[in-house]
């Protein structure tokens, strides 16, 4: 089963921010918006959503499918 973390951290420019990343993941993310999985920066609501390193989110989406 697929988890995420839901931490909140702060962002470089203050203020609070919400990253949302997947747990046990392959490789160590940073609570940072350049962190190097490239997250989608929500700014209306201050929320980072974090990809996983072995695309298990694409699966969720549909993106694609597993073979
Ligand atoms: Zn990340």
């Amino acid at each position: 089963m697929t988890e995420w973390h839901v931490i909140t951290g702060e962002s470089e420019a203050g203020g609070d921010v919400t990253h949302i990343i997947p747990t046990e993941d392959i490789r160590e993310h940073t609570l940072r918006g350049d962190c190097w999985c490239e997250p989608r920066l929500d700014y209306e609501d201050r929320i980072a959503t974090h990809r996983s390193a072995d695309g298990r989110e694409q699966f969720e989406t549909g993106e694609r499918k597993p073979t």
